[in-house]
């Protein structure tokens, strides 16, 4: 039970795509399927080099491939950019609480989200982009929906949102 935990399973590299010069999305294929729900992150293996955590971002209705999306950052995430399709990797897990899904049914949500962007202009824009389109969606629900309760949720997002925003503009801008 224990071994089976720690090891990895064996898996193919189908396919790779450059999303920016720093970013990847790898397709995996591990010889058995991986079952795993929103939420919950895998360990990826590079054979002789080490493993990290990943959260696979491709749908868990599918258990018999998994697309994970990595920044290139240190010793593995290096190692796995330097990977082709064809190359073989390990995987094991999943791991982590997944999102309780079915306590939302049927209740309206707010979705907050981090994300990982390009550096310098490119960033700094879809940055800008994505802080923007989320005051739209906000004016947009707050003047659709008015039984719902965002007004604090706009002052939220103008105030302290924005300043951050503002900050992270600049950071992408010289080039962080
Ligand atoms: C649950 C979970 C899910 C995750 N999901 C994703 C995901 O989907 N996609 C993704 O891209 N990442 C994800 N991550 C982050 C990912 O696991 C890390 O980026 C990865 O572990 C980095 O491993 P590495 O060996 O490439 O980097 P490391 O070599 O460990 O380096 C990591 C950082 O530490 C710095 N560093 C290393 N050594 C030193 C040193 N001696 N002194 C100072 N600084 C140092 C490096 O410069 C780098 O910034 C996730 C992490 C967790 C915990």
């Amino acid at each position: 039970m224990t071994a089976m935990l720690y090891t990895p399973i064996p898996a193919t590299i189908d396919r790779v795509d450059n999303e920016t010069p720093t970013i990847k999305t790898f397709g995996i294929r591990p010889r058995e399927p991986m079952a795993f729900a929103a939420g919950q992150f895998v360990e990826l293996t590079v054979p002789g080099i080490g493993e990290a955590p990943f959260t696979p971002s491709s749908s868990p209705r599918i258990a018999e491939r998994m697309e994970i999306t990595i920044i290139k950052t240190g010793r593995v995430t290096d190692c796995l950019h330097d990977l082709a399709a064809g190359a073989e990797v390990g995987v094991r897990g999943p791991y982590g609480r997944a999102y309780p899904l079915d306590d939302f049914k049927g209740k309206k949500i707010l979705l907050a989200g981090g994300a990982i962007a390009g550096n310098g202009w490119l960033g700094a824009l879809s940055g800008a982009g994505l802080w923007l389109l989320l005051v739209v969606v906000v004016i947009v629900l707050r003047n659709t929906t008015p039984r719902l309760r965002i007004d604090q949720a706009v002052k939220f997002f103008w105030g302290p949102v924005s300043a951050v925003a503002a900050v992270a503009v600049v950071l992408a801008l010289i080039g962080w």
